[in-house]
């Protein structure tokens, strides 16, 4: 058999692992491993055969990577792909669809459309709105913002600076890095419309574009999107909105308030592998007006330009830092049609729900406090008394135990605890076992 042949032993094999993977109720947590004592001289020359190689993936490799999916995974932002999402995503991969061009992948990048759309409608963007899915919130929050500065060049004007607050993520610090611009920091912690004007009036030279953050990974907070559009809009500065993780809840109605302003943005992005259950690694980057982006991202060269004879024909690599891609947005899109909007808003409203709960829990434990109050899906809050290491010990020992992934994040200087929540499976018990943990 050559290596190019179908093996039905070999898709039997790996369709069961996938299947049973499925099917645990929990999935086991997985822990990191050192180095040494993973399998290493797996490649050799004449190959170890597929069914030793599966057996190192199944056996030795999954258990040492941690299930982010797991109801007690509540680190960072968890994610809790459906099923309909993920088994969608292995068809994908076997289709060997290139997702960049329309004339390659016309009825995926049709369907990633229609997700996108239903995004854009979300925000109240007009008809016409669109863009691509690209691998992350980094590449999200890198691409419209050159998007940004090259509208800002074309108008003449000096593009050095975009806008940023102290909660900012990381990524767009180190992206504006990328990009050689700098940042105007404006100072408090919340953005608002107000703190943005006086820092543009002191020293706003060259600032071509504000980032405001729907949803602030560390505490989950909103920043004033309405307040920065009215500033945006007098300047006429661009508006990008990071949602990387809060925008998944614009499909809340208990929360959708709180990003009103986003209508008026210019360009935002949202990952649907953080609160909208789609698999690794998705960011759906919308443009209010597409133009800008494909001003900004298509690619020319000889051999190219038969992918654009046409504007109609849409082209996902004419919107992000990108050429070649899978279509990642089509499991996202799959769920979606299986399950209907309806079933996405009751989801993410059950994980906000959860979220006030542990809220009520932390304040009737007399031994914690709450840091902020949450405003989406993160709950932050203090154990009195305890210090880095006694909430490092916490974090070892139940990820030792196989039973929750949590981690201590700082807050104004202070070490405090973080629990983080998108996934439906995970309930308010799961949560009481992590709390009892610190009493
Ligand atoms: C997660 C996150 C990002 C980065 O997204 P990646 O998909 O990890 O690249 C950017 N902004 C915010 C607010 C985030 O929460």
């Amino acid at each position: 058999m050559s290596m190019h042949d179908h093996d039905p032993a070999l898709a039997a094999a790996v369709f069961d692992a996938a299947l049973a993977r499925l099917a645990a109720d929990p999935p086991e947590l997985g822990l990191a491993r050192e180095p040494g004592a993973l399998p290493a001289g797996t490649i050799t020359a004449t190959g170890l055969g597929a069914e030793r190689a599966l057996g190192l993936l199944r056996d030795a490799l999954l258990p040492a990577s941690t299930a982010i999916d797991h109801p007690g995974y509540l680190a960072f932002i968890p994610g809790a792909s459906t099923p309909a999402a993920s088994l969608v995503d292995l068809l994908v991969s076997v289709h060997a669809l290139y997702g960049g061009s329309w004339l390659e992948a016309a009825g995926a990048v049709h369907a990633e459309n229609e997700a996108l759309a239903w995004l854009a409608g979300l925000a109240g963007f007009p008809e016409g709105a669109g863009g691509c899915f690209v691998q992350g919130g980094t590449n999200g929050n890198l691409s419209a913002l050159h998007a940004a500065r090259e509208r800002a060049r074309h108008g003449g004007g000096r593009a050095a600076r975009v806008a940023v607050s102290e909660e900012v993520h990381s990524s767009v610090r180190s992206m504006l890095r990328v990009m050689d611009a700098g940042a105007l920091d404006v100072p408090g912690g919340r953005l608002t419309g107000g703190a943005l004007e006086a820092a543009l009036e002191a020293d706003g030279d060259g600032v071509f574009a504000v980032v405001a953050t729907a949803g602030t990974t560390n505490l989950g907070l909103v920043d004033d999107l309405a307040g920065v559009a009215d500033v945006c809009g007098e300047r006429g500065l661009w508006l990008h909105v990071d949602g990387a993780y809060g925008l998944g809840a614009l499909c809340a109605p208990s929360v959708r308030e709180r990003f009103a302003g986003i209508e008026r943005a210019d360009s935002f992005i949202v990952d649907p592998h953080k609160w909208l259950f789609a698999p690794f690694d998705s960011c759906a980057l919308i443009y209010r007006d597409p133009a800008y982006g494909r001003a900004a991202h298509r690619q020319h060269a000889s051999y190219l330009e038969s992918l654009y004879v046409d504007d109609a024909t849409f082209n996902p690599s004419d919107y992000g830092v990108h050429l070649t891609r899978r279509p990642r947005g089509v499991p996202f899109w799959f769920s979606l049609a299986v399950h209907g909007t309806d079933a996405y808003a009751e989801a993410v409203e059950s994980t906000l729900a959860l979220a006030r709960a542990v809220a009520d829990e932390v304040r009737a434990r007399p031994e914690l406090e709450l840091v902020a109050e949450p405003e989406l899906s993160v709950v932050v809050f203090r154990r009195h008394g305890w210090r880095l290491p006694d909430y490092g010990a916490w974090a070892d020992g139940l990820r030792l135990g196989g039973r929750a992934f949590v981690l201590p994040t700082s807050h104004a200087g202070e070490p405090v605890a973080r629990l983080a929540f998108v996934n439906p499976r995970t309930t308010l018990d799961h949560v009481r076992a992590v709390l009892d943990a610190m009493s």
